[in-house]
Parts: C-alpha cells; structure tokens; sequence
C-alpha cells in the first residue's frame, strides 16, 4: 500500500512573511486528514521560515531545485547538504519549466536525484511530456525516455525512496488537466517502466500526477490505481484549497 503524497509547489512565490501566514492558515485545516504526506516547497527565500513554521506538524519541506555538486564555485547554487541543514527532506528535480527555461537534460536531473539521496532526500523527479508531442503521438517514447535518463543514477535498492511525478506540460498551469483515464493510462505506463527498471521496488515508488489538479478534480485523480498522489502549483497558494486537495475523497474508495 503507497501512502499517498500531496505536495505544494509555490515556484517564485511568496515572502517569508506571507509563507509563514499560509502554514499558519493550512496547519488547522488539515489537521483531521487521513494519513497521507504532506509537502510544502517553498521558494529558497523562505525555506528556513517555513521550517520554522511547521516544527512539530509532520508537515515535510521541499526545496524546487539542488545543484549536485557538494560545493564550489558555482555562484548561485545550492547544495544538498545545505537543503538538509534547513531541514529539507524532499526536493524537486527535472521539473519542465527548469527543463524548459535552463536547458536542464535528463543527465543533470539523474545527477541532482542521486546527489540528494546520498544526503537522504528524496527526489521529486518530474516527467511529461509537451502538447505537440502528445499530439505527435509520441507521449510514452517521451516520458520513458526522460524516466530511463532521469532515474540513471537512483541505485536500485533505494528505488522505494524517490517519488515520480508525471505533469503532461500542456496541463501546467493552463487549467487543461488530463482527465483521469488519460493520466491513469501514462501512470500504468510510467509503473511498468520503474517495475522494470527497479523489479519489485518500483511497485513502491509513489507517483504523483501534476497539470492543474484542484479541488474539483482531485478526487477523481485519486481514485485512479496508480496516482499516488498529487504535485500542485497554483491551487497550492491558498490554505482553503491546498487543504482541501490534502483531504481528498477518491470517488469510490474509503474516506
Ligand atoms: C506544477 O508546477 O508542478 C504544476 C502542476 O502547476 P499547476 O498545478 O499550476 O498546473
């Protein structure tokens, strides 16, 4: 059984002061939920307030991005040991826009995931695929390309650790999400591929979807066999539908 992991990606939003009022609106809200993971992914400006904020709460903080490398003259950059420091037991690689906007290559996303599990974080590995290439038919050569490059450097008996996370480009942030059949067919793709990459770990690796999920069409998601959960950036920003997203009812299934 997976446990099924929400998490809150704010991009380049909000001050310390505005991260802390949002952990302080979200922390009541959830505090009746099911047993699921609860992540928060700040901007690095506000990581060590976050922490703060969620001391005690079982709330895990996520940084969006890392460099691999431990240190030097890589002005700008941030380490894993340095993301562990402020308490930071999740980070996000390979996401599309820094895929997207930095030229970042399967390589680098495999060098950031297994830097940060050698510092005991978890890797959020983003994967998905853009609108033309959906079109083109191509989403599966697509996405296993980007797992088999992304996941390079995961070793295979820590496979249980990372978390996946399939965000078709062409429903980040446009409102377009994939309806639950269209997702559940690429997750069911993406779970051969860890199965055969990992053996049996990768019926452990929790797969999140993410592309405009929110309140109205979280349950549905949820409910699919192989969404384990949920990456959020826009309906992240605001207590009332963050929480509701982590108090999700998949349709059909138990509260
Ligand atoms: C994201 O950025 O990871 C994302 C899924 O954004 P949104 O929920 O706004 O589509």
């Amino acid at each position: 059984m997976r446990r099924p992991i929400l998490a809150a990606n704010w991009k380049m939003q909000k001050t310390r002061a505005e991260a802390a009022e949002f952990v302080e609106g979200l922390l009541p809200l959830i505090a009746g939920s099911r047993a699921v993971d609860v992540v928060i992914a700040p901007p690095f400006t506000a990581l060590d307030r976050v922490a703060e904020a969620l001391r005690g709460s079982g709330v895990a903080l996520a940084a969006q991005n890392v460099n691999p490398e431990e240190k030097g003259a890589f002005t700008g950059e941030v380490a894993p040991h340095m993301l562990a420091d402020l308490g930071c037991t999740y980070a996000i690689v390979g996401h599309s826009e820094r895929r997207a906007l930095y030229g970042e290559s399967d390589a680098f996303v495999a060098s950031k995931a297994g830097a940060l599990l050698a510092r005991d974080i978890h890797p959020i590995v983003c994967v998905g695929e853009s609108l033309e290439e959906r079109e083109a038919g191509n989403t599966l050569d697509v996405v296993a390309r980007q797992l088999s490059g992304s996941l390079a450097e995961v070793p295979t008996d820590r496979a249980a650790e990372i978390v996946v996370a399939y965000e078709p480009v062409w429903a980040i942030g446009t409102g377009a999400t994939a309806t639950p059949e269209i997702a559940q067919e690429v997750h069911g793709f993406v779970r051969g591929q860890l199965v055969e990459r990992f053996g049996t770990g990768g019926e452990q690796v929790r797969i999140q979807y993410g592309g405009s999920v929110k309140p109205d069409n979280v349950d549905s998601l949820m409910a699919q066999p192989d969404i384990d959960g949920a990456l959020v950036g826009g309906a992240s920003l605001q207590p009332a539908t963050f929480s509701r997203i982590v108090c999700f009812q998949p349709l059909g299934g138990a509260s």
